[in-house]
Formats: C-alpha cells, structure tokens, sequence
C-alpha cells in the first residue's frame, strides 16, 4: 500500500514518490538515475515548492535524508560547523552549544531543517541580522549527474546557490558560521499603540538584538512587543518602558488561547541563545499544523505605509487571520533572497488552515504590498507569478542563467519553479 504522505500543515500531498535513502552514496544513486527528483526537508512548507510534479501532474521522486545520521563537526581555527543535510537546527544548536559555540540567529521553531530553511531564505528577526542563508560558508549538493560538488563563499556561483528553491540539486552538507556562546534573555510587552510605533518604528524594531511585533491589526495596535537581548559582555539591557506598551506580567503566547507551555522563557531571564532566539521551544514537538502561513518581505523604509495599507484590510483578514508579526531582516547578497540588496521588513501571517478563504484574501494584500516591493517568503502561501516577481529580484535573469547551466535537463524542475521563476 503507498503511504500518503504530506508537508507539515497538511495541505499539501506530495505527488512524487519520497524514498528514504540510507547512505550518501544512494542519494548520488537516486539522483542519477531519477529524470525528476527533488530534496524533502522537514516539510515546513506550505506549497508545492517541494514537491516535483510539473504542470503535466507527472511524478517524481523526493529524496529525503531523514534516516541519514545528523553530524556537526566544528572547525574552530575558521568559527564554522559542517552539518549534514537533513539536521533540524534545534539538534544543531544543542550540539554546538554543548562545544561551548553558537550560531548568530535562529527561525522561530527549531525544528525546521538548515538545508531547508536556507534553500527559501528563511530568517529570524534583528535589524542587523540577515537571514539564515547569510550564514552558510559552503555547500556541498549533488548534482543531476549523481556528483557531489562544493559552492562556498567568494564563488562565482555561491550568491545564486544557497538561496535555490532545490533547483540546483540535493544539498547533503552545510557549512556555517559560528560564534562563542552567548546568552540572550526576552522580554514581553504588551499593547504598543498604532501612534506610538508611526513614532518610534525604528527605535522599537532596534531595541533589542531581535524584535518581533504581533498584531491582529485592530485599532488596539500591537498587542505584543518580544525583545530578545543578548546579555553580558557590554550588551545593551532591553528598555523598561516601550512608549506606552507594558511589560508583560506572565508567560505571553502569540496566539490567542495557545499553549504557554510551548513557548521559549520570557521575563527577562537569562539563558543560552538556543534557549531563546526561537518562539517555540526545542522540546515540544508541534503536532501537524492547524495553520497555513504567508509572509511579505520590503524595504524597511515602507514600513509605516504598509501597516497603514494592511490596516485597511483588517475587516477582510480577520475571518482567516491568527496573527500578524512583523520582524526585520538586514540586507544581503543572495539572488533569490527576499531580503537581496535591502533592510527589509517581514510582514508574517498566521492562517486558520482554510486554503480557499485564505488564497481569496492573499491578492488583496499583494496588491497592497508589491508596489512597495514587497517579495513573497518562497516557502509560503502566495499567488504572485513570475511575470510580477521578475522585477522584485534584479539577479533573477542570472539565477536563470546558473539553472541552465547547472541542469540543463531540469531534472530539479516542478511546476512551482515554472510559475515563479519561468
Ligand atoms: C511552524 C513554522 C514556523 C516557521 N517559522 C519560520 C520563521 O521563523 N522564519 C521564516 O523565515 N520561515 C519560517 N517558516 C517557513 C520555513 O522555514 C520554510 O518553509 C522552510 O523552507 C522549511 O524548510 P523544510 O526543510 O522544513 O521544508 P521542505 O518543504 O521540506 O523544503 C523546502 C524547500 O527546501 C528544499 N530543500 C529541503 N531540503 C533540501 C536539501 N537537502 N537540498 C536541497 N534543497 C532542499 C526543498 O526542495 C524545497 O524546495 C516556518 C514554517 C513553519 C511550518
């Protein structure tokens, strides 16, 4: 009997065929031998973007390194770690810090895969910290032919490779940057008014080392402010006051009802920065999702016009909307980044799992937000195609050029990639 299997929110079901692999040499096997074949991570999307079905509907296989070994060797003369494909960055943390080293930023649910999360430029919040793909250092990925090549920083290719959507290969290792282990402690406040945050958006979104903003776009304002703040070694503390907003007097969950017991420590207690960078602590394993998610990245600049735009739509978000959070994101250089060549703001929304409610709701909000160039998260609901994406990324016609090149049989090819990059 074919099991069915499908993503993490449960709306998607995978059409290809998943084949567990056991050993490195049967992912390069696999790969050769298979004309439309495509990595499973740890299946956080909510799309097709994983899967490998064309527009035809024609299957394929999805490779997924599940059984494979989990290893995380640190390099500490370069501050990197090499971990292998499929590591879950929750394991990856909890073996760094044990070596006493630290990565600089995490998502917010640790169980999301590296490979995964840099593949869709996935991000955690801080005005000066880029997203995750900024700190990979080097990838080895296994190309169509069934060979494992190497792509690291200052390559030719490396700023269109790590940022790739799966469509350059298999990636079975990552290689990141680290830094010494340091503690981060996070406090919560509650109800920042609308005037207050058109006032001091930059002071708030900067007050700590990661901020995160959770509205549900009433008149009320923010109803949460969470500020993550690295401490000792001459950080700054976190301010006691945030222009009106108070200080949160229990544990504060983003969501209305939701689990207390599921979230990393508040109150401004201390503790490593695996134990709080993340919104969702390391051990509580979320069951399937009851949820889908989108998110909109653009210039921080537009902030305060895109939170006026939003606002007008909070009538037409509610029915389907849990929660809004807005988190900053610094520029990098990845092609396909959503954060490419500019600070930006990251407009997250948590769904109620209605597909057709929600993807009514989503064009309203693109044609709020793409004229202020707001780039969709790859790994979330959106309905923008490639003829309004091409002008977000300036590197796309590039991107294009390193596929081709890559694999020119499309062998890494779906019908996601079809409608977004053409
Ligand atoms: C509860 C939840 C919380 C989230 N929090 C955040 C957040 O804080 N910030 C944020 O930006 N996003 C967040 N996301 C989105 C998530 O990080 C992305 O969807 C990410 O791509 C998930 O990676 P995955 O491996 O789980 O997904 P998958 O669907 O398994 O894979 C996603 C893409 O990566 C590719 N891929 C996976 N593994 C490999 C590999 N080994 N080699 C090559 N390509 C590979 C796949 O082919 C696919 O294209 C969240 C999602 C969920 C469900």
């Amino acid at each position: 009997m074919t099991q069915v299997e499908t993503n993490w929110a449960g709306n998607h079901t995978y059409r290809a065929r998943v084949e567990r692999v056991q050993s490195l040499e049967q992912v390069q096997q696999v790969v050769a031998a298979s004309p439309r074949v495509r990595a499973l991570g740890s299946r956080h999307s909510f799309t097709d973007l994983t899967d490998t079905t064309d527009e035809t509907g024609a299957g394929g296989v999805l490779v997924s390194l599940a059984d494979l070994p989990t290893t995380v060797e640190v390099d500490a003369g370069t501050r990197t770690a090499r971990v292998t494909g499929r590591a879950a960055y929750g394991e990856v943390a909890t073996r760094l810090q044990a070596e006493g080293w630290a990565l600089a930023n995490l998502a917010s649910l640790p169980h999301i895969s590296v490979a995964g999360a840099v593949a869709t430029g996935t991000h955690g919040s801080g005005v000066e910290n880029g997203s995750l793909a900024t700190a990979v250092a080097a990838l080895e990925v296994v190309g169509p032919d069934g060979e494992i090549r190497r792509v690291a920083r200052g390559d030719a290719d490396f700023e269109g490779s790590v940022v790739a959507l799966g469509a350059l290969g298999v990636v079975t290792a990552v290689t990141l940057d680290i830094e010494p282990t340091y503690d981060v402690r996070q406090d919560v406040f509650t109800d920042l008014g609308w005037q207050s945050l058109a006032e001091h958006v930059d002071t708030i979104t900067s007050s700590a080392y990661s901020v995160s903003l959770f509205t549900r776009w009433t008149d009320a304002g923010i109803d949460q402010v969470w500020l993550k703040s690295r401490v000792g070694d001459g950080a700054t503390e976190p301010p006691r006051e945030l222009f009106g907003a108070l200080a949160a007097t229990s544990t504060m969950h983003m969501l209305e009802g939701g689990e207390t017991a599921a979230v990393t420590q508040q109150g401004g207690v201390p503790g490593a920065w695996l134990d709080r960078l993340p919104h969702f602590r390391m051990d509580f394993t979320p069951s399937r999702g009851e949820e889908l998610q989108s998110e909109y990245l653009l210039p921080r600049e537009h902030t305060l016009e895109a939170v006026t735009r939003l606002r007008a739509l909070a009538e037409v978000m509610a029915p389907v909307l849990m929660v809004t959070e807005l988190r900053t994101v610094a520029a990098d250089s990845h092609w396909l980044s959503s954060s490419y060549g500019h600070d930006v703001v990251g407009v997250h929304f948590t769904w109620v799992r209605d597909v057709e409610r929600v993807y009514a709701v989503l064009p309203l909000i693109e044609d709020a937000l793409l004229p202020l160039g707001a780039r969709p998260h790859w790994g979330k609901c959106f309905v923008a195609g490639a003829a309004q994406l091409e002008p977000l990324y300036p590197r796309i016609g590039d991107f294009r050029d390193l596929r081709r090149r890559v694999d020119p049989e499309v062998k890494f090819g779906n019908a996601f990639l079809d409608r977004v990059i053409g």
